[in-house]
């Protein structure tokens, strides 16, 4: 049923619960939303009266929240121990601190150090400035890209570690409307590599395309 080889992705000889399967490319959840409209007009920079860094800055500061929360709810089964490494699908994810330098750390210490690290970002007048008339510094669109790529790093591990408790949480849907919304995001103004986001392209591929008519859904969480 998988071909994938766990031996290359956990050099420790442990199995990640939730590598024999993806469970979240199965139909009963990928049809989970909890919106149904086109999400590249959700996307598109609205008017020529919006900057397109103002855009680029309010929008990655809602999906750093949206994702914080997202990984909140799962956290307390993302552990040192669950989770000895960053990993979703055959990747490791290795954080790399300010010198450069690659550093091994679990799955906690990783989206702990992304969470720091943004929110560092998103809260510096200087790189997010939100006072009216203040510009952009030139680092701005290469910090942007820093910061959904890490933001995707912990959608990820949240699919693939951590699909299984999202559904008893009933939360999947929040998670592929989130996963959708920022995978058309980060599309339309090239944020994040394609090479990077490959991994999970056969879900993108299915939670981006419109619902057919007669599986519309209807939100019953309220
Ligand atoms: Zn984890």
């Amino acid at each position: 049923m998988s071909i994938r080889r766990k031996s290359k992705t956990k050099p420790n000889g442990k199995k990640a619960p939730a590598e024999e399967k993806k469970h979240y490319m199965e139909p009963e959840y990928t049809k989970v939303r909890v919106m149904d409209f086109d999400l590249k007009d959700l996307v598109a920079l609205p008017t020529k009266e919006i900057d397109l860094n103002e855009w680029l800055a309010s929008n990655t500061t809602t999906f750093f929240n949206l994702i914080n929360l997202q990984y909140s709810t799962i956290s307390e089964f993302c552990t040192g121990d669950t989770c000895q490494a960053m990993t979703a699908c055959n990747t490791i994810y290795y954080w790399y601190d300010e010198r450069g330098k690659k550093t091994k750390c679990t799955a906690p210490q990783y989206v702990d150090l992304v969470m720091t690290f943004v929110q560092k970002l998103v809260t510096d007048e200087d790189i997010f400035p939100t006072k009216y008339g203040k510009d952009f510094p030139n680092s701005f669109e290469s910090l942007v890209k820093k910061v959904c790529r890490y933001l995707f790093h912990v959608l990820a591990h949240i699919y693939w570690a951590h699909f299984k408790e999202t559904v008893a949480l009933e939360l999947q849907g929040h998670l592929n409307t989130l996963f959708a919304h920022f995978i058309v995001f980060v599309r339309e103004f090239n944020l994040v590599e394609p090479k990077e986001t490959c991994i999970m392209d056969d879900l993108s591929e299915v939670l981006c395309a419109p619902l057919p008519p007669h599986t519309h859904n209807h939100v019953t969480e309220r």
